[in-house]
């Protein structure tokens, strides 16, 4: 069940976040990234990209940068609904995330190799086709530790 985290955290009849189906992968459909902004205790983006049927999910506290030098923070949160890449919303007070999550960025995305693989090794290199995220970027996850990963564009 890879979206029970999700669902645990939430009560649909307070929130207006989609519950979500469970999808099958397919390889027909281009995959789908966004980027939210997500106004909660603290400021931050939430970066999810399409991976077997759900979006895999990292909270980007100072979002991503397009400028190769900079390393962003990324840290890994539950698998979320691929119909959660369409919430916009306010998510009330008292409930999980509560605050205001509006889509700054979405698109397309490929990944450059294997993604499972990549998301296994700890090194994750896809490709953006939003509007204001292109190009070559990385997910890299720190050594011994499965939550803190780091988000740079490639120099490519
Ligand atoms: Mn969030």
């Amino acid at each position: 069940m890879p979206l029970e985290a999700y669902r645990k955290r939430r009560d649909f009849k307070k929130t207006s976040e989609p519950k979500g189906k469970e999808k099958k992968f397919s390889h027909k459909k281009p995959l789908i990234f966004v980027v939210q902004k997500h106004a909660a205790t603290h400021l931050h983006y939430d970066f999810r990209l399409e991976i077997n049927g759900v979006l895999k999910s990292w909270a980007v506290p100072k979002g991503p940068s397009t400028n190769p030098e900079d390393k962003r923070l990324a840290v890994m949160t539950e698998d979320h609904p691929l119909e959660y890449a369409k919430f916009a919303g306010i998510i009330p007070e008292g409930e999980y995330g509560a605050g205001t999550v509006e889509i700054w960025d979405k698109g397309k995305w490929e990944p450059v190799g294997d993604p499972l693989e990549g998301l296994n090794k700890g090194k994750l290199l896809f490709k953006l086709f939003g509007k204001k995220l292109t190009g070559e970027w990385v997910l890299l996850q720190f050594k011994n530790d499965t939550e803190n990963w780091l988000l740079k564009k490639t120099k490519k």
